[in-house]
């Protein structure tokens, strides 16, 4: 599996819908203060399912649309899809029957988000549960904030053991059995 593009709309500074071109090799992102590169880092781990605001700078989530600026009114809809190229048909089973994957997530104000999988409604976990399958997910250690590696230095055992598990991609397997054991 590998990121082919990311599309954002009304997502933070993201007024315009952007679309990104993801191509092989590495990826620089460079730009003055304050142009929007820690945004579009945060609109990736968004789109894998972040459920804490907190860690997107925001005091709740409806923080993440786009809320004006000088000469453009504010939105009341942000929307990001990332666009996964599948064709090693490497993703995990419930993902895998097609070539291109596309997820996305939507905010309305007020109404909380929703996700899709290929146009089909999914829930939130099913979102989470691809990409920590796959060892990418919104909170795995491919995914390096600004601090984090202070973060991970004075970690609880218990914290770091979580860090290695999803770099050893069973962090899907983990919460699976946390919920079965909930029932
Ligand atoms: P630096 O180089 O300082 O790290 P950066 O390129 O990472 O900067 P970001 O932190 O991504 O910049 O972007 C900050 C900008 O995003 C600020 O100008 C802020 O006003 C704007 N911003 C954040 N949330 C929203 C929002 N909901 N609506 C409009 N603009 C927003
Ligand atoms: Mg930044």
């Amino acid at each position: 599996m590998k990121f082919n593009r990311l599309r954002i709309t009304g997502f933070k500074s993201f007024c315009e819908p952007t679309d990104f071109q993801i191509e092989p090799g590495l990826t620089g992102v460079v730009g003055p203060n304050g142009c929007g590169k820690s945004n579009l880092v945060e609109a990736m781990r968004w789109v894998m399912g972040e459920s804490s605001y907190k860690s997107m700078r925001a005091s709740g989530m409806d923080d993440v649309i786009f809320s004006g600026s000088g000469n453009r009114p504010s939105r009341n809809i942000a929307e990001v899809a990332l666009i996964l190229d599948n064709s090693d048909r490497s993703a995990p089973a419930a993902f895998n029957d097609a070539e291109v994957l596309e997820i996305s997530r939507r905010i309305e104000r007020e109404s909380g988000s929703t996700y899709r999988f290929n146009g089909k409604e999914v829930r939130a976990r099913d979102v989470q549960l691809l990409f920590a399958d796959a060892a990418t997910g919104a909170r795995s250690p491919a995914m390096v904030r600004q601090g984090q590696i202070g973060e991970i230095i004075s970690a609880k055992p218990q914290q770091r053991r979580r860090i290695l598990e999803d770099a050893a991609g069973v962090a899907g397997l983990h919460s699976r059995r946390h919920e079965a054991e909930l029932r």
